[in-house]
Parts: structure tokens; C-alpha cells; sequence
């Protein structure tokens, strides 16, 4: 399995930067700006940016560091792209363990509302469920 700071150096060290800005050098720590998760347990159903309810979003495949692009790509920080798309993969059930991403081709369901779409222009679909065609 590949370690993302091996993969990613740049955004691993642009966490690292945030996190010194946030709290100061070297007393880094990134603090998860989740609510608690809903009554199914998980933030399925809600937007990746502004975690409100949503049911339009776009689909992903590519490597792990394709999933993670995609979510900077939608509006999340470059500091929590990485932890959400672990979230993610564990979600999946694919035991992924912090400082690593998942091998091979990965599908990702990215949820975003049209308000956040509509800001970094992106184009999002109605989402008829949380699964890719087969
Ligand atoms: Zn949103």
C-alpha cells in the first residue's frame, strides 16, 4: 500500500503549513470541522463542502490521489482532502490506515451541493443513488 505523504509530498506539506498557521510552528494540529454524523452513522447524502443535505454530486474514477484532487477540486480544504477520502474508503469497508490511500482504480460517489458546484464550476447530477453503475 502506498503511503500518501510518499505519494502527495506537496499536499502533505501544505497540511503541515495550515496547521502551523492554525495553532504555530510546530504545535500543528488539524482539527476535523465535522458535526456529528447523522442518524445512519455516516455523512452519506450530504454535500462534501458545506455538509448540509444533498442530493446531486459528480462521480470520480482514478487512482486514490484522483479522489483526492477531485474533492480539492470541489471546495475542500487541501488540509482535510486527504482524511475525507479516507473517511470514505473506510466507509467502503476498505480499512484504510491514516498516512495511506487504497491501491488501484477507485470509484468515489463525490456529494456537492449545486450552490458549491456552481461556485468552483462544476457540473453535478441528480444522484439516484450512492453507487456507480456496474
Ligand atoms: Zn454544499
Amino acid at each position: 500500500m502506498d503511503t500518501y505523504s510518499a505519494m502527495i509530498p506537496s499536499l502533505g506539506r501544505a497540511t503541515a503549513d495550515a496547521a502551523d498557521t492554525l495553532f504555530g510552528k510546530g504545535r500543528g494540529k488539524v482539527m476535523s470541522r465535522f458535526p456529528r454524523p447523522g442518524l445512519r452513522g455516516s455523512y452519506s447524502g450530504s454535500c462534501v463542502v458545506c455538509l448540509r443535505g444533498t442530493d446531486t454530486g459528480f462521480a470520480v474514477r482514478g487512482d486514490a490521489e484522483a479522489v483526492i484532487a477531485a474533492l480539492i477540486a470541489a471546495g475542500v480544504p487541501e488540509s482535510e482532502a486527504y482524511e475525507t477520502a479516507r473517511a470514505k474508503w473506510n466507509e467502503q469497508g476498505l480499512e484504510v490506515a491514516k498516512g495511506n490511500v487504497p491501491g488501484g482504480v477507485q470509484d468515489a460517489v463525490i456529494t456537492l451541493c449545486k450552490d458549491d458546484a456552481d461556485r468552483v464550476g462544476l457540473h453535478v447530477g441528480l444522484l439516484a443513488s450512492h453507487e456507480l453503475p456496474g
